[in-house]
């Protein structure tokens, strides 16, 4: 039985050098030996118990590793929430600012009525109102060449000359309307794009 236990404990392997089979005691695990064959130096490889042991213990170092590699990232963690808790503290405790006092945050619409432009309004209604009674005195001055033409101290000469000028003066008066309106589209412009003017 004892020399059974002593074959199960030898450490079997090949030599690098020559590849001839070699058994040797447990105890020279991962020293130098020589080859019986070739006698050169080689590293016996580890026994089973030996790379069990090599074994466990890298697990453990990486289990190290790994824990410490935890412990670093919950550390970060907790420093991260301490930090953001005492901006917190600092943000309760600064006065706080009312919403409406903050200033205007870029261009602001204008909220001031645009000019009226009243003497534009003016100049308008004028024109208007001359331009009716042009019109109405050119109506009337024609009305009255027409009825009178056929007096026989009027010759045909001052008749078409009292018609040109009656045609003239409603003429004038269309037109004088005519720049009346044109006044009023121009100040109506003017006040709708008032709001789109750049500010200086
Ligand atoms: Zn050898």
């Amino acid at each position: 039985m004892p020399h059974m236990q002593r074959e199960s404990d030898m450490i079997r392997y090949k030599c690098p050098h020559c590849r001839t089979a070699i058994e040797t005691e447990e105890s020279l695990s991962g020293k130098q030996d020589t080859c019986p064959e070739c006698g050169k130096v080689h590293t016996v490889p580890l026994s089973k118990e030996d790379l069990a042991k090599q074994k466990a213990a890298e697990k453990e170092r990486r289990r190290a590793a790994s824990q410490a590699e935890q412990e670093r990232k919950r550390a970060a963690v907790e420093a991260e929430r301490v930090r953001i808790q005492a901006q917190r503290q600092v943000l309760a405790s600064a006065p706080s600012v009312p919403h409406q006092s903050l200033p205007p945050q870029g261009p602001q619409p204008s909220q001031q009525p645009p000019p009226e432009y009243g003497g534009v309004k003016t100049l308008a209604v004028v024109y208007a109102a001359l331009g009716m009674m042009a019109v109405t005195v050119g109506l009337l001055g024609l009305c009255a060449v027409i009825i009178t033409a056929g007096d026989r101290e009027r010759s045909t000469v001052t008749t078409a000359v009292g018609i040109g000028s009656a045609l003239f003066i409603v003429l004038s008066g269309v037109m004088l309307i005519g720049f009346g309106q044109l006044f009023e589209c121009i100040r109506d412009i003017a006040r709708n794009s008032f709001h789109l003017r750049p500010k200086p």
